[in-house]
């Protein structure tokens, strides 16, 4: 109905695929900034999070005579994930926190393995995506033709180039359906019937104006239900952290509802929930990173969905990946604190101390429940016996140790994002429990099915 239509909130999309797939680069093409050359490594240690405006995707689209008059929804919000922390965190009341989802997938590299394990991810939680087939630019003799549409762009190559495009878009379309699932270029026969292929390049820009079009199109077009704005609080803190000047801080993603300065607000907390009040809401200019450093917009209050940075007393011990709820007057905060606390129960309830299994240790809640559903996914399968949210100390060895007449490979520690006291070390070398530490979710898995602590060990 025309009511509804008008109410829509924006969509939430994730950006998932392999390392150096470019889901950063896309994003930074997208924004006109440069975040991944400011990046460790090139990858993407934190949760990033961009609004794109309607209107701005707008513009773009009328620089290729792409229509797209009918925008209903405000914008976009896109949120870089590290890993696959952002997207396995973030669950929200039981669903996904994501609407939809681009999977960028490298032209030259086809369906890698995280690709496979972010396909899962969607498949689980029934996330509808769109693939962004990156970095057509590296096909031999490709001619750029700056933010054109990818099919005019493809009719400009010689017959070399477009030949050994076709040859590998078929190779990853074969892919995908050994994974079961039908994909095709997004201009090519029915767009309903299947996943869309929209080739990219995050470099010289082509195809970059489609997939924005392509993602607020569909998910305006398939998911009215689900982006029609409501008032009931949807709220998911994505990360908690210091900023000069404002102190502690939480960045939450605000899905639907509306959140006012003043608003007494309840989060979960390391041992108890945290009752406050909102001090301020903030917001990045827009096309701006919320983690990039600069001047915030502040607001009075603020509708869904957007990202806001929200400073309050006490948040010292708020933890990512957890809901955020409101107080309002009639409600019972009793029963709001419990709820509040049931994120951080599930982690726990979630370990089986008397199992045989490695022991885990990452250095946020958010993300040591990321870690425990990653490693518990079929395609891992790594039983754990003990989980915290701490650097690794000597008494963990301790507890590893345990296994290690029961079950050799798992006298073992998988440590996230945490430092590794010297004792600690020591201790370990001693007995023979071995700590794999990394800072990327899936590296854990790897190094210790292959036995190491050097990835690079396992890739020869
Ligand atoms: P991420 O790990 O998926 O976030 O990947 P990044 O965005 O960090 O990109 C990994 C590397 O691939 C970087 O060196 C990028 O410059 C490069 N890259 C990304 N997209 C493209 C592209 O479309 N074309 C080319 N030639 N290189 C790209
Ligand atoms: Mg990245």
């Amino acid at each position: 109905s025309k009511q509804s239509e008008e109410s829509l909130r924006s969509p939430i999309c994730c950006i998932m695929g392999h390392v150096d797939a470019g889901k950063t680069k896309l994003l930074d093409r997208i924004r006109g900034t440069n975040v991944q050359e400011g990046e460790a490594g090139g990858i993407t240690q934190q949760v990033g999070a961009t609004f794109f405006p309607a209107e701005n995707i707008r513009e773009r689209a009328k620089e290729i005579n792409v229509d797209i008059a009918k925008l209903k929804v405000p914008g976009l919000l896109v949120i870089d994930t590290p890993g696959h922390e952002a997207f396995t965190n973030m669950r929200s009341r039981g669903s996904g926190l994501c609407d939809i989802a681009i999977l960028v997938v490298d032209l030259m590299h086809g369906l890698e393995r995280q690709t496979i394990e972010s396909l899962n991810l969607l498949k689980s939680r029934n996330t509808d995506f769109i693939v962004a087939l990156n970095k057509v630019d590296r096909l031999y003799g490709w001619k750029t033709c700056r933010n054109t549409r990818f099919k005019e762009a493809l009719e400009r190559q010689a017959k070399d180039v477009k030949n050994e495009f076709y040859m590998r878009l078929n190779q990853v379309i074969t892919q995908f359906k050994e994974q079961g699932l039908n994909t095709d270029l997004y201009y090519e026969g029915n767009m309903r019937e299947r996943y869309n292929i929209v080739p990219t390049s995050a470099i010289t820009g082509e195809g970059i104006p489609e997939l924005l079009w392509l993602l607020l199109q569909w998910s305006q077009k398939t998911m009215v239900e689900k982006l029609t704005y409501s008032d009931q609080v949807q709220c998911n803190v994505l990360e908690v952290k210091v900023v000069e000047g404002l102190g502690k801080t939480i960045d939450v993603v605000l899905v639907n509802g509306v959140l006012h300065e003043g608003d007494q607000i309840v989060v979960c907390g390391n041992e108890e929930p945290i009752v406050t009040t909102i001090r301020s809401l903030l917001t990045p200019h827009p096309m701006k990173e919320l983690r990039v450093k600069g001047t915030y917009l502040h607001h009075k209050e603020i509708k869904a969905a957007q990202f806001v940075k929200i400073t309050a007393q006490g948040l010292e011990h708020a933890i990512a990946g957890t809901s955020l709820y409101v107080v309002r007057p009639q409600d019972d905060l009793e029963g709001i604190k419990e709820a509040a606390m049931q994120d951080v129960k599930s982690v726990t309830s979630r370990i089986d101390k008397s199992c045989e299994g490695v022991c885990v240790q990452a250095s946020t809640r958010g993300s040591l429940e990321a870690l425990l559903d990653f490693l518990k996914s079929p395609e891992v399968n790594i039983p754990v016996r003990y989980a915290s949210v701490d650097p690794v100390h000597k008494k963990d060895v301790i507890m590893a140790s345990l296994m290690l007449e029961k079950k050799k490979e798992f006298a073992a520690i998988l440590a996230f994002d945490v430092k590794v006291t010297r004792e600690a070390q020591e201790l370990a070398d001693e007995l023979g429990v071995k700590i794999f530490t990394a800072d990327v979710i899936y590296h854990l898995s790897n190094m210790f099915k292959a036995g190491t602590g050097n990835l690079e060990e396992e890739k020869k």
